[in-house]
């Protein structure tokens, strides 16, 4: 089984659906409320959980009882959760959603997420040596996404940063990562305004752009790829980019070409947003290999 470990936030997201949104000082009627687990590192090792692959995580909750509801679901999703320890009078990370007028606006508070730092990882240096393959996104600190890339670096094994939400990546971490895997909108905010089509030549098999529907681009060392997306009846897009992330690492760890993994990573995508809800969406391996697409 091939052995991934997530490094990054677990948090319980907080959807309230409305007709509008309040301005300043208002106050609306709602429709409805629910509570989901999130976080883009929980999100990430459930799609790769599902896939088929051993994952560990590490990653804080508060000692509320999101924490205990955040680690129950890792657990019920059979990832090793022992390195995703409740921080001591802290809260969970909590996004706070409200949809209405056919949008979304978020306030995220990380919190205990804000936890992960150098010096906790290496409590699981072990396990990250261990790994096959190391997933990462940014929802953590900055430093601990450094620290993180020099370990990998130090123990040759291959990490993928995720770099979202968007922030700008230190150049060490661009050159440690093995693969760096932004959205077109995360893209513009590491590389500025240089074309993509140069910046892809300058990281030739490693800088994965993904591009929603369209599927992905990368360059391959003589030429620009599109690896093209599927055509599904999308539903909700959310946590498209995590089941994609999620599904590339389960592929490279079990051995399969770049192409290869970016395809499998697309047809997982593809049936995640087939369906509701960022975790809820996400395939298992039967679902990905059984032809639906
Ligand atoms: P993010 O969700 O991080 O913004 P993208 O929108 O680029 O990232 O989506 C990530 C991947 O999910 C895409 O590369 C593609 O494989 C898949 N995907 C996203 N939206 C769709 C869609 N409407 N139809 C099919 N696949 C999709």
């Amino acid at each position: 089984m091939a052995k991934i470990t997530v490094i990054g936030s677990a948090s319980m997201d907080l959807v309230v659906t409305s007709a509008t949104r309040p301005g300043a000082g208002e106050t609306v009627l709602g429709d409805s409320f629910k509570t989901v687990p999130g976080g883009k590192g929980a999100n990430q090792a459930v799609a790769a959980a599902r896939l088929g692959a051993e994952v560990t995580m590490i990653g804080r909750v508060g000692d509320d009882s999101f924490g205990r509801v955040i680690l129950n679901n890792l657990k019920g999703n059979g990832i090793v959760a022992d390195y995703v320890e409740p921080v001591t009078d802290m809260e969970s990370g909590t996004a706070h959603i409200i949809l209405a007028e056919g949008d979304n606006s978020i306030v995220f508070v990380k919190a205990a997420n804000d936890l992960v730092t150098p010096d906790y990882v290496d409590r699981a240096a072990e396990v990250i040596q261990g790994s096959d393959i190391v997933l990462i996104q940014q929802e953590i600190p900055e430093e601990t996404v450094v620290h993180v890339s020099d370990l990998c670096a130090k123990y040759g094994v291959p990490l993928i940063l995720n770099p979202a939400p968007a922030r700008p990546v230190p150049q060490s971490v661009i050159e440690r990562a093995a693969y760096i895997t932004p959205n077109e909108h995360e893209a513009l905010v590491l590389f500025g305004e240089e074309p993509l089509g140069d910046v892809l030549r300058r990281y030739p098999n490693k800088l994965i752009v993904t591009e929603g529907k369209k599927g992905v681009r990368y360059y391959d060392g003589s030429q620009e790829v599109i690896v093209p997306g599927y055509k599904v009846e999308a539903v909700d897009t959310t946590g498209a980019g995590d089941t994609f992330n999620g599904a590339f690492a389960v592929a490279l760890a079990e051995g399969m070409s770049l192409s290869d993994s970016l395809d499998f990573a697309n047809r997982a995508a593809a049936l995640s947003v087939t369906k509701f809800g960022a975790q809820g969406g996400m395939p298992t391996r039967r679902e990905v290999e059984g032809g639906a697409l």
